[in-house]
């Protein structure tokens, strides 16, 4: 048995369905930001993105990007619907050889719970979370 057949599959889509992300395998990091960029860029209060491994993932679909510089001064560079606006993919300066899938995408609310939460300084008043989710304070 190849092990390739074990690896689960899923798609990540936007909102009109034009852009679709395939991921395979398990994601290598799952993680929520609210960094302000990120609060922004989501139009929510954190973003809640899985990373996977650059060959584990390809993408279908007309695409554009946009690069914005995150609030530790690292670039992000998301790829977005034209048509939709929604975000699908994005590659970090942070994580190398590695891209970034947002989790609601996958509309899956079954998807694995983040490790951590970043800028965890920059975070709504209101936003406790469990403790398993380590508060990672960048600043
Ligand atoms: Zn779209
Ligand atoms: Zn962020």
């Amino acid at each position: 048995m190849a092990s390739q057949q074990d690896e689960q599959e899923r798609v990540a889509r936007c909102a009109c369905g034009n852009l679709e992300v395939t991921t395979r395998g398990e994601p290598i990091d799952v993680y929520i930001c609210s960094c302000l960029a990120c609060q922004r860029g989501t139009g929510s209060a954190f973003s809640y993105a899985a990373i996977f491994p650059e060959s584990a993932v390809s993408s279908a679909g007309n695409s554009r990007t946009y690069r914005q510089y995150g609030d530790s001064g690292r670039f992000i560079e998301s790829y977005f619907c034209p048509t939709c606006g929604t975000a699908v993919l994005f590659r970090a300066e942070g994580f190398p050889g590695a891209v970034g899938v947002p989790v609601g995408c996958f509309a899956d609310p079954s998807f694995a719970r983040p490790a951590k939460l970043y800028w965890a300084s920059r975070r709504h008043h209101w936003l406790d979370l469990p403790e398993s989710i380590v508060l990672i304070n960048t600043q």
